[in-house]
């Protein structure tokens, strides 16, 4: 019997589905015991903290982390973060191999003049705030002005856009931070312009999500007929088939019946961010069309999500954003997984596969087993998160929002999260 010790470093989707590629390559003769170590008090990344708190079906994957997370076997290490509480030399020593699943958590910058200017912010720095991550509770996005403007042709800019434009009260009934849902009670904004650089058939939207778009009950959604014709014309007889399907979401939105509500998020595009302007603040931002006019939206507040890369963790290599790898393998017994190993693309479920694939490379180099280590023993804190401290942490988030028929209401400081815990 061979039985090797593995540490996976980020309890999101790809830490998780890392561990039940390598719970399912178990037999008579192989075991693993798996550490999952996790610098938040709490499991689940983007799970918890990105996905769209109105999308709660998504999160559902979470009973499948914690079916895995409760295998024999198998062990939670939250509020341990490496390069930190730990490092990768003392890991790799230790363990017979060390999975990276650290995310990629930065937002990509657009590189032009104002884009430091107090209220221009990334998608992630937003997301995290409306999601209730420790890390960004003291966030105060400007929700004073009339006009936001998201930029950005991805799922995340459009999560972002409907979290703004939506009536609050559409937000009762779901997870999102409640100081978040406080903020934007009071938001003034009403419009909330979406800008792509290139046409409607190069958007990265997905198809499923511009279709949930005119289900808003109380958001006007405006995509101008035109610019959708003149991509179907671009796009040709034979589109690609998620091409074809974009389009034919987008020319459904472009005939919806316009102007009945408060609240408008409207599309733009072919605009490319030249500046964002403003005295001391954001007041306004510069577009460059495909024309090569000026175009100028006044705003105070501009949120550009136009992706993520992974932010550099001590003795690791790492390559336009990503950590250095040739199929998942980094270094002698160090692998990444997920969005440290591709980039931000792809869904939860890519995760799977593409985990599957390292951990099968991972068991054709292991050797012979290293002796038995305890991370108890490699670490110094004593407010180290288990599987069932998180059980309780996640016990009483839910107890909180059923009396408020939520599905949970989160604890979004460290204290109170290892409080809820019993530490
Ligand atoms: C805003 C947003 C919305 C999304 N919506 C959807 C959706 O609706 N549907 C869908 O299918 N996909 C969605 N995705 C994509 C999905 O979330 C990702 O595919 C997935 O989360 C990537 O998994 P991951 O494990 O690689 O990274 P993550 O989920 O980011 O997990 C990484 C984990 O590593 C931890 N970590 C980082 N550094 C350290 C360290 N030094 N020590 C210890 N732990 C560390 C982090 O805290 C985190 O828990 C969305 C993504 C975003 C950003």
């Amino acid at each position: 019997m061979r039985s090797y010790k593995i540490a996976i470093i980020g309890a999101g989707p790809s830490g998780y589905f890392a561990a039940q590629a390598l719970q399912n390559l178990q037999s008579d003769e192989l075991s693993f015991t798996i550490d999952m170590i996790e610098r938040l008090p709490t499991p689940w990344g983007l799970v918890r903290s990105g996905v769209a708190p109105d999308h709660p079906k998504i999160k559902t994957v979470s009973k499948v982390f914690e079916k895995i997370a409760t295998t024999t076997g198998f062990n939670l290490y939250g509020n341990i973060e490496l390069g930190r509480d730990i490092s990768i030399e003392v890991l790799k020593e230790k363990y017979d191999a060390v999975v990276l699943a650290t995310g990629s958590a930065l937002g990509k910058k657009l590189g032009i003049a104002g884009e430091d200017l107090p209220g221009s912010i990334s998608a992630a720095e937003f997301v995290p705030w409306y999601n209730g991550h420790p890390d960004a509770v003291t966030l105060t996005p400007n929700l004073d002005c009339e006009t936001a403007v998201v930029i950005g042709a991805g799922n995340v800019a459009m999560d972002v856009a409907r979290m703004l434009a939506l009536e609050p009260s559409e937000l009762d009934a779901t997870d999102t931070a409640i100081h978040a849902i406080d903020a934007l009670r009071n938001s003034k904004i009403r419009k909330v312009v979406i800008s792509a650089r290139r046409g409607p058939e190069f958007a990265a939207f997905t198809s499923p999500e511009l279709r949930d778009l005119p289900k808003l009950e109380h958001t006007n959604v405006l995509m101008q007929p035109a610019d959708i014709a003149a991509a179907l014309d671009r796009a040709g007889a034979e589109p690609e088939k998620e091409v074809r399907n974009n389009l034919e979401a987008m020319r459904l939105i472009s005939e919806l019946e316009q102007g009945k509500h408060e609240r408008t998020m409207e599309f733009q595009f072919l605009c490319t961010p030249k500046e964002f302007r403003g005295d001391g603040k954001v007041e306004e931002v510069v577009f460059t069309t495909s024309s090569g006019e000026e175009k100028v939206i006044k705003t105070g507040l501009i949120i550009t999500a136009i992706g993520y890369e992974a932010d550099p963790l001590t003795g690791i290599p790492y390559e336009k954003g990503k950590v250095l790898n040739s199929d998942g393998y980094v270094s002698e017994n160090l692998y990444v997984v997920g969005w440290a190993k591709r980039g931000p693309s792809g869904v939860i479920g890519t995760n799977k596969s593409d985990a599957a694939d390292v951990m099968n490379l991972l068991l054709s180099n292991m050797k012979e087993p290293k002796p038995a280590v305890e991370l108890a023993t490699l670490v110094a804190s004593d407010k180290v998160i288990t599987q069932s401290h998180w059980e309780s942490i996640n016990a009483a988030e839910i107890a909180a929002g059923e009396p408020h028929g939520k599905p949970r209401i989160k604890a979004v400081s460290r204290e109170e999260l290892l409080r809820l815990g019993g530490l």
